[in-house]
C-alpha cells in the first residue's frame, strides 16, 4: 500500500516530519520555523522603516523632494488658522530654514547657517498655540509643547530647565541625534520676565533665574539631561544633548506690553516731527509696532532677546475673525459638532443668528477665541446629552435656543470670565 502522501514547507522545502508544526494555507504550507524566520524579517524591516523614519530626523538631511517651501507650509497653517499672515510667514520661513541648516554641509566658504529662533507676542486665545501645534503636524523632527510657568530656577520647587529636553528626547524615543534637531515651542515665556527692568537685588526664582537657566539651552551647549526630566539628581544618569542645532519658537501673551510700546512711541515723536509721527501711529494696535526694546522693558534680559532675533506679533482677533474661526478651519467648531451629532445619525445645523450670537458673547466674554469654545459647549451640552435618545434625525440651533441654554449655564460660564 501506497503511504500517505507528504505534505512539505512551501518556503524550506522540509517535510512535515522535519519540522515541529505545518501550517496548511490555501495553496501551500509553511512550517513554524519559517513563521518565526518570517516574523523576525517582518519585524526588521518595519523596524527599519520607523528607523529611517527618524534618520530624516537624525543622521540623514530631510528629503528635500518632501519639503513643503514656505509658501506651503503657510498654506497649510491657513486651513487651520485664520488670520495672523505676519505671524505664519516668520513661522513658515523660520522652520523652512532650520530643514536648510540642517542638510547644510560646511563647505570650503566657511558659511554655516545659525538659527534663528523665534518669540511671538500676541493675547491669549490669538492662536499661538494653536499655530505651534498645526506646524507640528507637517513636520518631520522631533518637537514639543512646553509651558514655561512650570520652570523654578535649580534648587526651587519645580522643574529644571533642563527638563524641556527631556520632553524633547522622549518624543524621539530617546534618539539623541534626532532630538539634537528638533523643535521647542515654550509657551506663557512672559510669565518668567522679571519683576522689574533693572536686575533685583532679591532672588527672582521664577524669573531672572530661569530665564538665564533658558538661555543656556537658547544659546547652544552640552546640555546635561535628566531622562526622566523633572529635578536634577545627584544619582542620576545624565544624556548630554547638544542644543546648537535645536529651534526654540517661544510665544507669549505679555499682557501690558502695549503701555511699554506706547511709552517708546511717545518718547520717539517728541521734538521730532511729531505731529506727523503721532498721526501714523495706529493706537488701537500698538502690537505691530513692538520691537526687541519693548520685551527688554517687559522684563526679558537682554541676551535672551539677543537669542531670540525673530520678533513677530499676533493680531487681536475681531468679530470678523471670531466669526471666520467658528465655521471655516479643517477643524472648526461647528464642523466639530456636526461631526458629533452625525455619528448618531442627526444632521445639525446652525442658523447664521446662532452663530453671530455665540460670536457676540465671545466679544462681551473677551476670551478671544477660547471663548468661543466655552459657548459653543454651553449651548451644546443639553443636545448632546438628550439627543442621541431621541429619535430625531435633524437638529437646527436657532439664536433663540442659544441663547436660552446660555441663560442656563451663564454661571459656569462666569466662573471661566
Ligand atoms: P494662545 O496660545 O494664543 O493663547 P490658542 O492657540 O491656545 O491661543 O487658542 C485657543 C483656541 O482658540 C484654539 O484651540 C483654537 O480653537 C482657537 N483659535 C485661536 N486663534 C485662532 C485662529 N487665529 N484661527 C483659528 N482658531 C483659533
Amino acid at each position: 500500500m501506497a503511504g500517505k502522501r507528504k505534505n512539505h514547507c512551501s518556503f524550506c522545502g522540509r517535510s512535515e516530519d522535519e519540522v515541529a508544526l505545518l501550517l496548511t494555507g490555501a495553496e501551500g504550507f509553511i512550517c513554524s520555523d519559517c513563521v518565526r524566520q518570517a516574523d523576525k524579517i517582518v519585524r526588521e524591516s518595519m523596524g527599519d522603516v520607523a528607523h529611517s523614519k527618524k534618520e530624516g530626523t537624525a543622521d540623514a538631511a530631510p528629503d528635500f523632494g518632501e519639503l513643503p517651501k514656505p509658501r506651503e507650509i503657510k498654506a497649510f497653517l491657513d486651513e487651520y488658522v485664520i488670520g495672523q499672515d505676519s505671524a505664519k510667514r516668520y513661522l513658515s520661513v523660520a522652520v523652512y530654514n532650520h530643514y536648510k541648516r540642517l542638510s547644510q554641509k560646511v563647505d570650503d566658504d566657511g558659511v554655516e547657517i545659525e538659527k534663528s529662533n523665534i518669540i511671538m507676542v500676541g493675547s491669549t486665545g490669538t492662536g499661538k498655540t494653536l499655530l505651534a501645534r498645526t506646524i507640528a503636524k507637517l513636520l518631520k523632527v522631533p518637537f514639543t509643547i512646553v509651558d514655561a510657568t512650570i520652570f523654578t530656577e535649580a534648587g526651587y520647587v519645580g522643574e529644571d530647565v533642563e527638563s524641556i529636553l527631556s520632553r524633547l528626547l522622549q518624543v524621539a524615543d530617546f534618539d539623541v541625534k534626532a532630538t539634537e534637531r528638533g523643535i521647542v515651542f515654550i509657551d506663557e515665556m512672559d510669565k518668567i520676565a522679571r519683576k522689574q527692568d533693572n536686575p533685583s537685588i532679591t532672588r527672582d526664582v521664577s524669573g531672572e533665574g530661569v530665564q538665564q537657566g533658558l538661555l543656556k539651552l537658547l544659546e547652544g551647549s552640552i546640555v546635561n539631561v535628566p531622562p526622566k526630566g523633572g529635578r536634577k539628581h545627584p544619582d542620576q544618569d545624565y544624556i548630554h544633548v547638544d542644543t546648537r542645532n535645536i529651534l526654540f519658537i517661544c510665544g507669549g501673551a505679555f499682557d501690558g506690553i502695549e503701555r511699554k510700546i506706547a511709552q517708546r512711541l511717545n518718547t520717539h515723536v517728541v521734538g521730532y516731527d511729531s505731529v506727523q509721527n503721532q498721526q501714523r501711529v495706529d493706537t488701537k494696535d500698538l502690537m505691530k509696532y513692538i520691537v526687541p526694546q519693548d520685551l527688554k522693558s517687559f522684563g526679558l534680559i537682554p541676551e535672551i532677546i539677543g537669542r531670540l532675533p525673530v520678533l513677530t506679533y499676533l493680531d487681536p482677533l475681531g468679530r470678523d475673525a471670531l466669526r471666520r474661526i467658528l465655521t471655516e478651519p479643517k477643524n472648526s467648531l461647528v464642523k466639530q459638532q456636526i461631526k458629533l451629532f452625525a455619528m448618531d445619525g442627526i444632521k445639525l445645523s446652525f442658523e447664521e443668528e446662532a452663530l453671530d450670537y455665540i460670536v457676540d458673547k465671545a466679544v462681551e466674554y473677551k476670551l478671544g477665541a477660547r471663548g468661543l469654545r466655552s459657548i459653543m459647549e454651553s449651548i451644546m451640552i443639553e443636545a448632546q446629552y438628550s439627543a442621541p435618545s431621541e429619535a430625531k434625525d435633524t437638529l437646527v440651533i436657532t439664536r433663540k435656543y442659544a441663547e436660552e441654554q446660555l441663560e442656563k449655564q451663564k454661571e459656569k460660564l462666569s466662573n471661566i470670565g
